[in-house]
């Protein structure tokens, strides 16, 4: 299913761990929220593809991974990206920076980006881990 002219549903929910990562309704509500105020917009400025390394994850796959306990990946409202490389991971970055954003994470020096959108009280935040 595609939520937008680049990014599909599957893309948004794939995980290589194994575990059943199936979003609920109310998830795809907000995944579609977050493809179509972010991540085409950034994809249509950035002109290039846009790897997504974790979009979804349920509770089970949030704690497979490390996440954090309180993860926006868990509702569906955050996204791990990369173009490959942290140059085009800068250009990203300065590129969301413009953007309406929740919160925006420069990961281990640009190695991904993490960007997440709420409908509504997001904080601007942007943050270097
Ligand atoms: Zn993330």
């Amino acid at each position: 299913m595609k939520l937008s002219k680049n990014f599909t549903l599957a893309e948004l929910c794939a995980t290589s761990t194994g575990v059943e990562n199936i979003p609920t309704e109310e998830v795809i509500k907000n995944l579609t929220y977050l493809v179509e105020g972010v991540l085409q917009p950034l994809r249509d400025v950035y002109g290039k593809p846009i790897t997504v390394n974790s979009g979804y994850r349920c509770e089970a796959l949030n704690k497979r991974v490390g996440g954090a306990r309180t993860s926006q990946h868990m509702t569906g409202q955050a996204v791990d990206i990369t173009t490959m490389t942290k140059d085009g991971n800068q250009e990203l970055f300065a590129i969301l920076e413009g953007m309406k954003f929740d919160q925006l994470i420069d990961e281990k020096n640009m190695s991904w980006i993490h960007v997440s959108l709420k409908a509504d009280g997001n904080r601007n935040q942007r943050l270097r881990l």
